[in-house]
């Protein structure tokens, strides 16, 4: 006979070949059946509909089907059918079932009852065998793609910044810091400070809380580039939407404004939303019905709206005269908590808004100053559900302001001495934003824990995995 080849389960329910024979390979989620027949339905990571495999008790023998438990993985050979049932449209007739590997029902954690999150995030290494998480890692998978394909086709380059970095100017204290000394026996200089000179690099390292100081580098000489990577933070911040180790996608733009910024963060975004509906439809349906029954509203909706854009000023004024109770007070200064960000998306405009020209001091030194001499050009994107989704600017592209702004704020701006200079060297006006990957995850897929949306995540206190 002629060897055919393995089908994967979503291209079988894609074009089904009626009467011909197929070969199918998964991992079993349930079975049950009677004395004549067994229902076995699989899954093969391709899609989140289980495919039916339906096969003679008499056939195979009753002992036979002993080993085939939830979990276990199977090997079936057999000819497609229209499918009875409602469901799915296509079943297969078993002729030949292989077991590749058994699970015992003892043991083997994931038993077809639905589990909770908490559980899942336990078994963090199994739980991508639920229809839950393999929806959630599809759309990942998808979402990183179309994330490549916009910069892409938008003529940015993607440019590679550093995961270990010798510049701690956006926030020493919250890095982890990378090291080979031995950390019992660490070599001290004459004064007793940490002798760093001895470390692998000749200097103390950490790893990157962000791309951008590189990536402005980049945009200065490229035009327009892209990081997407993993960066870190050791901010022991046990929220919902904090992790310790998340991706972030950072693009970089010379000659653009604030509002060139704006405009590219709106049509990136929206982008991202209309691929995710129209590649990632089946996985959206399903966690929509799951777990949010308002996901595929909200998601339309910001596709369909223009997003609100107004001054940080103007967003204080709205939230102090709200006559909201909020957990944490508001004034202008104030840094604003997800609470308030929440409000003026959710409550107020009902739309997703971009607030711009925050006071100085709760942003970063690199950022745009205005002549008000209180407020700098940067901008936060604010999503339903989310709160904080992008934080970018307009850069400061003046040296002397630059530097004085290091000076004021007592920075030492020794490490960073390559980013300085490049306000010497040709500077100009540039632009560029950060969007953290998993807050998109969370806000296309509807979960509500950011622990949910990737893989293996990294919090305080877990490492596992
Ligand atoms: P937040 O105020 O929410 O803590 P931030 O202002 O510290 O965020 P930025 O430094 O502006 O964050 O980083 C850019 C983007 O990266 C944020 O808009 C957010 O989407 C994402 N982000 C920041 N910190 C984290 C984190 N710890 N885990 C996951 N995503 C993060
Ligand atoms: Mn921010």
């Amino acid at each position: 006979m002629e060897k055919i080849r393995r089908t994967k389960i979503a291209d079988v329910f894609k074009a089904p070949k009626f009467g011909s024979t197929v070969d199918v390979k998964g991992w079993v989620r349930t079975i049950r059946g009677n004395k004549y027949v067994n229902f076995i339905h699989i899954n093969d990571g391709s899609t989140v509909h289980n495919l039916q495999i339906v096969a003679d008790v008499e056939k195979f023998g009753i002992d036979f089907f002993k080993p085939i438990t939830t979990g276990a993985c199977i090997h079936v050979v057999g000819t497609l059918v229209e499918s009875q049932g409602k469901g799915q449209n296509a079943e297969i007739q078993a002729d030949s079932i292989e077991v590749y590997g058994t699970a015992d029902p003892e043991t083997y954690p994931l038993q077809k009852k639905g589990h909770s999150l908490e559980f899942l995030r336990e078994i963090a290494y199994l739980r991508p065998r639920t229809n839950t998480f393999g929806a959630v890692f599809r759309i990942r998978h998808h979402m990183a793609y179309a994330i490549h394909k916009y910069f892409n086709d938008n003529g940015f380059y993607y440019f590679h910044t550093p995961i270990i970095t010798a510049s701690d100017a956006e926030g020493a204290g919250s890095m982890f810091q990378a090291t080979t000394l031995d950390l019992n026996n660490v070599p001290r200089t004459e004064t007793g400070e940490v002798d760093y000179s001895k470390d692998f690099f000749g200097g103390a390292t950490n790893l990157t809380v962000s791309g951008q100081l590189e990536g402005e580098l980049g945009a200065m000489a490229l035009g327009a580039i892209y990081t997407f990577g993993p960066t870190f933070r050791a901010e022991n911040s046990n929220t919902p939407r904090h992790l310790a180790e998340f991706w972030m996608i950072e693009p970089e733009m010379a000659f653009y404004d604030i509002h060139d910024n704006m405009d590219l963060a709106e049509d990136f975004l929206k982008y991202l939303i209309r691929y995710a509906l129209e590649y990632c439809k089946d996985d959206i349906e399903f966690l929509c019905e799951h777990f949010d029954k308002e996901l595929l509203d909200r998601l339309n909706a910001v596709v369909a709206n223009d997003f609100v854009r107004l001054t940080y000023t103007e967003g204080v004024e709205i939230l102090e005269k709200s006559g909201q109770k909020f957990e944490y007070p508001v004034y202008w200064g104030a840094d604003l908590q997800s609470e308030h960000e929440r409000y003026l998306v959710e409550n107020h405009f009902k739309r997703p808004v971009i607030l711009t020209d925050y006071p100085k001091e709760i942003k970063s030194f690199y950022m745009k100053q205005n002549e008000d001499g209180k407020t700098v050009r940067g901008m936060d994107v604010l999503f339903p559900k989310i709160g904080e989704i992008i934080g970018g600017s307009e850069r400061e592209a003046d040296y002397d302001k630059l530097v004085q702004r290091t000076k004021e704020l007592n920075m030492n701006t020794d490490p960073i001495w390559w980013y300085m200079e490049t306000r010497r060297f040709g500077t100009a006006p540039h632009a560029g934003f950060g969007l953290g990957f998993e807050r998109l995850i969370l806000f296309i897929t509807g979960m509500t824990n950011i622990r949910d949306v990737i893989p293996f995540p990294r919090t305080p206190n877990n490492a596992e995995f």
